[in-house]
């Protein structure tokens, strides 16, 4: 049986020509990517696509794109062995939490992939990209299941769980990485797979959840943010929920009104989750008194999530119109692996 898999294709940089007057890339047709990429054939796989109209910059990527590329993965999930999706790199990492969040229990893989530069330049890195994602895609272990039963990003030498990751470069071929877990793939001259780190999954049914709430807000740390400011952010109307940005391990400001500002803003119901600035490492309150009070507020730990995840994660929760208790449960607990509790 030869490997069915599902090419969604999105958009991004993977797909762009040059306009030839204002020599600005812009997203073409996916049929003249796949012009582009005639090894492609060579896999001797099933594939069929489906592609976004218009094909978009993921700098336009919004929860209902995320919806709709869910739906898509869910409507034909039993009908192939794997999906590779096609996305700018610039909001890569929010799509790859996301779907995570909306498609748990995932026996098989969802591979997202891109390219720094168009598929039709000589130096292209999409259509290695292309070939190895699909490739994972249909990879199987020694059991004959999938070897990826996850969300994951693949660009360049690595495979990378996709809520781990982050986009580090706008301008290396290796654009991504996980800063708190390990890679579950090398790429070299073969696809050497890291089985401690992959997902896996008991066999049944994928459990959709396409309901997002966007009612959510970010509040970066810096020194000289002010009260003012910051209850002006905290007070947004229709907020549920908050991921504060903050330095170190989960450390701000102790002053007394900056400590009440939080308070006040867990006593009103509002969800707040704190997560460090750093690239690597985790929160942890109780290290220094600066955590420690912060914590005493209400704030939650995020421990060692991304900000891409946290932000998803959170849209998805307040999505599923839980208690204001169950959302601060929930948002504590890891769901997919997004996160590690020390
Ligand atoms: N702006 C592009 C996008 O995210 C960049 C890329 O594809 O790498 O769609």
């Amino acid at each position: 049986m030869k490997p069915r898999i599902l090419i969604i294709y999105t958009g991004g940089t993977i797909g762009m020509i040059e306009d030839p007057v204002s020599k600005a890339l812009r997203p073409f047709d996916f049929d003249h990517l796949m012009e582009n990429v005639p090894k492609v054939k060579m896999l001797d796989y099933d594939i069929d696509n489906i592609q976004f109209d218009p094909p978009i910059d993921s700098s336009d990527m919004s929860p209902e794109h995320w919806q709709h590329m869910a739906r898509s993965i869910a409507d034909n999930y039993e009908q192939y062995d794997g999906f590779v999706v096609l996305h700018g790199t610039d909001t890569m990492a929010y799509t790859a939490s996301a779907l995570s969040f909306m498609l748990q229990g995932l026996c098989k893989p969802v591979i997202i992939t891109g390219s720094q530069l168009p598929i039709g330049e000589v130096r292209t890195d999409g259509e290695e990209n292309l070939i190895t994602a699909l490739q994972i895609a249909a990879a199987r272990d020694r059991d004959g299941r999938a070897m990826v039963q996850e969300v994951a990003i693949l660009f360049e030498n690595y495979l990378w769980r996709g809520n781990r990751s982050t986009k580090r470069s706008a301008d290396h071929f290796n654009a991504f990485r996980t800063n708190n877990y390990p890679h579950l793939a090398k790429i070299g001259l073969g696809i050497d797979y890291d089985h401690d780190a992959l997902a896996r999954n008991p066999e049944g049914p994928l459990r959709v959840a396409l309901e997002l709430d966007t009612a959510v807000i970010s509040v970066d740390l810096f020194p000289g943010l002010s009260e003012t400011t910051l209850r002006h952010m905290l007070n947004t109307p229709g907020i549920k929920g908050v991921v504060f940005r903050t330095y170190g391990a989960g450390n701000a400001p102790t002053a007394p009104w900056f400590i009440n500002v939080f308070r006040e803003a867990c006593a009103r119901g509002l969800v707040v989750l704190n997560v460090t600035q750093c690239l690597n490492g985790a929160v942890h309150s109780n290290r220094y008194v600066a955590g420690d009070l912060l914590a005493a507020t209400g704030v939650i730990s995020g421990h060692d999530i991304t900000f891409e995840a946290a932000i998803t994660k959170m849209m998805h929760l307040f999505g599923k119109k839980l208690s204001i208790a169950a959302v601060k449960e929930l948002i504590a607990t890891p769901l997919v692996g997004e996160m590690t509790i020390e």
